[in-house]
């Protein structure tokens, strides 16, 4: 906690309380922190100045407008994403996993089905925390809007419940946790999918990583990209298909109910992305050129290549109906959308979803529950009881 010299507050102003564009005053006036220490404030942390917000002086990027005043809103999406996730809210205990539990101990599961979750939770378990790093340690510092960061905050909330929700299924199956939680480094498919995403990750968490110069600028929109439509939103979506489809067999309902919910809420991690992204190419139209929409079709491509080669790996043979090349095209798909999204030519002509029940899927409405497990009141404190 920092404390701050007397000659940096205004007239009148309660200890500890700061005004409007105090960190003005840091270059020259140092902070104190409790031990005596002076410490620099982080540099990432761009400018302010000092007054009232006006709805113009907003931007999502390199913006000197003071971070800490949240309104005047120019963002209304992301206050009312923000608003949307709240209200979606959920705990994985709230799930009956008892069914599940039952299933995994019977005989009434092929191996191929039992391949298929493990190597389905050893992507997720360990998705959701590059997820997590990625917000907090990443992009929150270099989205200089207030708004949008309200919704990162949730947002990343939101990715430790789906690390829980991965953590409570393996812990509620008796799965082996280092078995599970290690492939991300073991299973070859989902490596290469991480390994993507890590130099991306990468330069928004390097702490000497900057934005300001189109160079450094076009750096983070391309991590955006990466993150938000790459991951998010074609990455998790092999995954997905796989367990609700289970879901839809009466095969694992509790596990599928879980991802429902972690699909609506990852439905709307993307959604926010592209908006951000969206936001920045009209703010910063000089990004936006053909030579990097180019680039950002490659990566995009790549991403369907690497989600092919997972989907193959968790179901070498066909199961459930589902086999590898349905995915080929449902990813295709899926991709053709991420580009009509960000507004860049679409990357296969013709795809069609193959999974048209997906839709139904992150449509969900908290009232509306497809299982009609949900337990609706939300309860603070303590799991809840299914007897
Ligand atoms: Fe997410």
């Amino acid at each position: 906690m920092l404390n701050f010299e007397e000659d940096t507050k205004p007239n009148g102003m309660p200890p500890g309380m700061m005004r409007a564009g105090a960190f003005d005053a840091l270059p020259t006036k140092k902070p104190v922190v409790a031990t005596g220490k002076a410490e620099q404030i982080d540099s990432a942390v761009p400018a302010r100045t000092a007054g009232r917000i006006r709805v113009e002086d907003k931007r999502i990027i390199n913006c000197n407008a003071d971070v800490n005043q949240l309104v005047p809103f120019k963002y209304k999406w992301a206050w009312e994403k923000y608003l949307a996730a709240c209200a979606n809210h959920w705990m994985p205990q709230e799930v009956n996993m008892t069914a599940d539990i039952a299933l995994w101990k019977s005989d009434k599961l092929s191996e191929d089905e039992r391949l298929l979750v493990k190597r389905n939770l050893g992507f997720f378990t360990t998705a959701d925390s590059l997820a997590a790093n990625n917000i907090v340690l990443g992009t929150y510092r270099h989205i200089s809007n207030p708004e949008c960061r309200q919704y990162l905050l949730r947002q990343a909330f939101e990715e430790a419940i789906h690390t829980h929700a991965y953590q409570y299924i393996v812990e509620s199956l008796g799965l082996d946790e280092g078995e599970i939680f290690n492939m991300y480094h073991e299973v070859a498919s989902i490596r290469a999918k991480d390994e993507f995403l890590l130099p991306f990750i990468d330069t928004l968490t390097n702490p000497a990583f900057k934005t300001g110069t189109p160079e450094a600028d076009r750096q983070l929109l391309r991590s955006l990209i990466v993150f938000a439509c790459i991951m998010e939103g074609l990455f998790f979506y092999v995954g997905f298909v796989q367990i609700l489809a289970l879901g839809r067999q009466n095969k694992m309902t509790g596990a599928a109910e879980q991802y429902q919910y972690i699909l609506r809420d990852e439905s709307m991690h993307l959604n926010f992305g592209v908006d951000v992204i969206n936001q920045i190419k009209m703010e910063n139209p000089h990004l936006w050129t053909s030579e990097f929409r180019e680039e950002v079709r490659g990566l995009i491509r790549k991403g369907v290549e690497l989600e092919y080669a997972y989907a193959e790996d968790t179901m070498p043979r066909g199961v459930l109906g589902l086999n590898s090349g349905m995915f080929k095209e449902y990813l295709r798909f899926i991709a053709n959308r991420r580009c009509q999204q960000i507004g860049v030519d679409v990357l296969y002509q013709g795809a069609t979803n193959p999974f048209p029940w997906m839709a139904e899927m992150i449509d969900l409405k908290k009232e509306k529950n497809f299982f009609e497990t949900r337990v609706t009141e939300y309860q603070t404190g303590g799991a809840l009881s299914w007897d």
